[in-house]
């Protein structure tokens, strides 16, 4: 599949990384390529392209940019580059600015998953794997051999059967569709805990199993 990658992070590393070693065409979007390529010293898994040329080409877009300029991030795409696509959104809202650990800039009645779906109405945003750290996205078997949980929330059904043969390829077994976008609000508000087990655990190897 042809998937941009909007995020030069961790998440953005690391995602794209996997996808291109199962055989995906991707390309990471940026706002400044040269910018970007300066400030970095590993090289990129994929080409680096801005947002918009990036997003142009794609038949998937991955959001993995920080929570509070996700839709900003977005917009540089543009949105005529979102109509009618699957947007992945992997982000969390944590604010860092009364340092650590981060709050939630968005939550309750909210979720950066329900903005990205706002702003941009025609796209088709699909929030999951905001529960994990960068590494157990990609491979699950990393953890308790990927016997734990992950969750898919958005409005289009078809949309997330997508992203959930997506999640398979990673390694994914027990994926739970939780409903509509609004169903973000619960997995984005998991952040408080989940930041709170990597200083108990002294990991960020670790996850959510749901028994039922
Ligand atoms: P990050 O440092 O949170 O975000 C980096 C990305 O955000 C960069 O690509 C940057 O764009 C973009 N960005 C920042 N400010 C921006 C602005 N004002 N306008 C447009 N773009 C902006 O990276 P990360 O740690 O890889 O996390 C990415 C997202 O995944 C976050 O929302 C995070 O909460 C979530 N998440 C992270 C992990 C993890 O393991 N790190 C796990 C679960 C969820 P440029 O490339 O243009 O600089």
């Amino acid at each position: 599949m042809k998937i941009a990658i909007l995020g030069t992070g961790a998440v953005g590393r690391t995602v794209s990384a996997r996808l291109v070693e199962l055989g995906h065409d991707v390309v990471i979007g940026t706002r400044d390529v040269q910018a970007t390529q300066a400030r970095e010293e590993e090289p990129f898994p994929a080409p680096l392209a801005t947002a918009a040329a990036a997003a142009a080409g794609a038949e998937l877009i991955i959001n993995a940019t920080a929570g509070q300029a996700s839709v900003a991030a977005l917009s540089g795409a543009g949105a005529a580059q979102l109509a009618g696509k699957v947007v992945v959104d992997i982000s969390n809202p944590l604010d860092f600015s009364l340092g650590f650990p981060p709050f939630l800039a968005i939550c309750n009645t909210d979720s950066v998953g329900e903005q990205v779906q706002r702003a941009f109405p025609e796209a088709r945003v699909v929030k999951t794997l905001n529960t994990v750290t960068a590494e157990v996205m990609v491979h699950p078997e990393r953890v308790a051999g990927g016997d734990h949980t992950i969750f898919v929330s958005g409005d289009d059904a078809e949309a997330k059967e997508t992203v959930s043969g997506l999640l398979r390829e990673f390694g994914w077994r027990d994926i739970i569709d939780l409903g509509d976008i609004t169903t973000a609000r619960g997995t984005e508000m998991m952040l408080p805990l989940w930041v709170r087990l990597m200083g108990a655990l002294g990991t960020t190897e670790f996850n959510y199993k749901l028994v039922r």
